[in-house]
């Protein structure tokens, strides 16, 4: 779609906005937002489409048609659940947005880049099963809501996530270089999810 079109159709709705600030992950600035967000890239979230472009798990419901398309049938309407857009990343985000589809297409799921993703979308997965402690441990720190949470294995207190976002800070080190931050928020990650049990 082109940018014209796309902001029209965006702005129509009032709860949507364009901004540089970050308004749904409190305590996260951009640069951090976009290397954790990239980070979920290495997640096998468990989507896998057949040969018709079904999602394997969503083909199931024979009740809800829409549903044949997977998690992702509402794209269009609800625009990839993005509330808040960059300036920066608006001609991206329009071009890769189709009328009816959204971001998504057959056979192959979504198309945006992880970083360009609403928060709800990268934290959704239906296969709790296939994450390791790595990943629960990433999306815990996106503040997900549909991963299980997690307990300090020492002390049994729960997931202190203002504590963890500090310490990452701290890890990052004010670190310019893109690939020292994400080799440094890899160790992070491996390190600090053995601190922590599923409860
Ligand atoms: S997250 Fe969506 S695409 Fe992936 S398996 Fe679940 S329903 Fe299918
Ligand atoms: S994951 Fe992508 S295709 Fe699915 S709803 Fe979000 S933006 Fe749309």
């Amino acid at each position: 779609m082109d940018v014209k079109n796309f902001l029209y159709m965006y702005t129509m709705d009032r709860r949507k906005s364009i901004t540089n600030e970050l308004t749904d992950i409190i305590g996260l600035d951009w640069n951090l937002r976009d290397l954790l967000f990239e980070a979920t890239e290495k997640i096998d979230y468990g989507c896998r489409f057949d040969a018709n472009g079904l999602c394997y798990n969503y083909r199931k419901d024979e009740v809800n048609e829409q549903s044949y398309k997977c998690c992702c049938h509402s794209c269009y309407r609800f625009v990839g659940y993005l509330n808040y857009i960059r300036p920066i990343d608006i001609k991206q985000i329009a071009y890769k947005f189709k009328k009816d589809v959204g971001f998504w297409r057959e056979g192959k799921g979504c198309v945006l880049p992880r970083k360009l993703r609403s928060n709800t979308c990268v934290k959704h997965h239906c296969h709790t099963e296939l994450l390791n402690a790595k990943d629960r441990y990433l999306l815990t720190l996106l503040k997900s809501h549909q991963v299980k949470p997690l307990k300090n294995k020492h002390t049994k207190l729960d997931f202190d996530w203002q504590g963890e976002i500090d310490a990452l800070k701290r890890v990052l080190d004010n670190s310019i270089r893109y690939a020292t931050r994400v080799s440094k928020l890899d160790l992070f990650l491996e390190t600090r999810s053995k601190h922590f049990i599923v409860r």
